[in-house]
């Protein structure tokens, strides 16, 4: 099955929002063996939107178009899908009764806005917006398959997986079934990704491999079809994923929906530790990090940023003399930074970076993305420390992102150590 996604709306096409709305509706499809084919943004015009469907419903078997569902002038979409299918634009009495409901609750009268909003082409079938005004609606034509969607990003996801998805699965009889994972990587080039699975045996025709980096990881797709049944492609998918787990080691932090905070918050959880960072050069991004995970007050106590040397005497307690001796970027200071922070807040565990995000700064044997990453913890009745130093290429941004990154890591490292030797005891 082929798909194709329409957007609609004057900002789409200026330059001023960026689509957003068409690469999770493009995975959505992919999820269930539709295979986009085009992606076209048009303006907040009748005859625009009207070729862009008529091109769409040529090419493609599965029509998706958001935006232009609203209630202001502007908002012509249902106009512009009546007309070019030939139909007539009738009121939904059940678009425009939830309509209604929905300005009741947030307490505005229901006036002629509603019923504009209400008013759909002629055979369409409602799809109720549980989060919105605007319905969205479906409409079979000539055997194609159309779906006219809010263009409101969190509108559009909700309809999308809720009311879309399952007319797909239920109306539209599938020749090809797929699953799909993604593997996410970290501490890997792309080209030693690759290097580590070149020789993983699969099946090439029904197992397809995706690389891709997404700066400061690599993420590896896995997406199998056939046309056998979805259970099929799924046992594929788990014999796949296994030899490229096996290839990968334990470079590979998570999959999906995870990202590198979500799996730390889930360690720290599971194994009830504590955590404080101090930070230099990463000025607050590993605490934001570990902080935009709901509950981690369960797990972070707190974060300091300590960028001049007087803040890392003063509120880390790091020994002047070793900032003298050694200089702020160096794995001396990185290990009296992490025990200090550890120290102050009573954490089981207690990690800082230090280093130079460049531009200026460097020096021959300190170039801009020397960092220094170190992580104090509790060792048996006494503290330990572990730090490394790394040296990174990129802009000022690459590196201060991949040393929150790798800070990330470590306590992830830390962690996954800590299991091993539970589990040897
Ligand atoms: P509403 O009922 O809110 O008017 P609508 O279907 O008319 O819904 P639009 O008016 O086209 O939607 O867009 C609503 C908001 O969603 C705008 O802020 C717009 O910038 C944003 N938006 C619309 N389409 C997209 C898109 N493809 N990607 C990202 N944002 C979008
Ligand atoms: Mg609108």
């Amino acid at each position: 099955l082929r798909g194709e996604i329409v957007t609609v709306g004057n900002e789409l096409i200026c330059g001023l929002v960026t689509d957003t709305n068409s690469p999770y509706i493009a995975e959505r499809l992919m999820s269930l063996g539709v295979e986009p084919l085009f992606i076209t943004s048009v303006g907040d015009d009748e005859w625009a939107i009207e070729d862009a469907l008529l091109r769409a419903i040529g090419r493609a078997e599965v029509v998706i178009v958001t935006g232009g569902l609203g209630p202001t002038p502007d908002d012509i979409t249902s106009r512009a899908a009546a007309k070019s299918m030939g139909k007539r634009l009738m009121l939904s009495p059940e678009a425009l009764e939830h309509i209604k409901k929905r300005y009741k609750r947030w307490g505005i009268n229901p006036d002629s806005r509603a019923e504009r909003q209400a008013l759909i082409p002629q055979g369409a079938r409602i799809i109720i917006n549980p989060v919105g005004t605007a319905p969205g609606f479906y409409m079979s034509h000539k055997g194609k398959h159309l779906f006219f969607i809010p263009g409101v990003p969190k509108e559009m996801k909700v309809i999308m997986d809720q009311g879309v998805l399952p007319i797909i699965a239920d109306e539209i009889p599938q020749d090809v079934f797929s699953a799909r994972k993604v593997l996410k990587i970290f501490g890997l080039t792309e080209s030693q990704v690759y290097e580590k699975v070149k020789d993983v045996r699969y099946d090439t025709e029904r197992v397809k491999l995706g690389f891709l980096p997404v700066f400061p990881e690599n993420h590896l797709s896995v997406t199998v079809r056939t046309n056998s049944s979805v259970a099929d492609a799924q046992k594929i998918l788990d014999h796949v994923e296994e030899s490229m787990r096996d290839a990968l080691g334990d470079a590979v932090f998570g999959e999906d929906e995870d990202t590198l905070e979500k799996v730390v918050a889930r360690l720290l959880k599971s194994k009830e530790k504590t955590i404080a960072v101090a930070e230099s050069l990463t000025g607050g991004l590993l605490a934001e990090r570990l902080t935009n995970i709901p509950g981690s007050s369960n797990y972070f106590e707190r974060g300091i940023v300590t960028y001049s040397d007087e803040s890392k005497v003063s509120l880390l307690g790091v020994d002047k003399k070793l900032i003298s001796d050694f200089g702020a970027v160096s794995a001396q200071v990185a290990e009296a930074m992490a025990i200090g922070i550890k120290r102050i807040s009573g954490t089981d565990i207690g990690v800082s970076t230090t280093g130079i995000a460049g531009p200026g700064g460097g020096s021959d044997n300190k170039p801009v993305g020397t960092v220094f990453i170190a992580l104090a913890y509790d060792d048996g009745g006494k503290v330990s420390v572990r730090s490394h130093r790394y040296g990174f290429f990129g802009d000022r941004d690459r590196i201060r992102q991949i040393s929150s990154e790798m800070g990330l890591e470590w306590i992830r490292r830390y962690l996954m150590d800590e299991g091993e030797k539970e589990n040897v005891n």
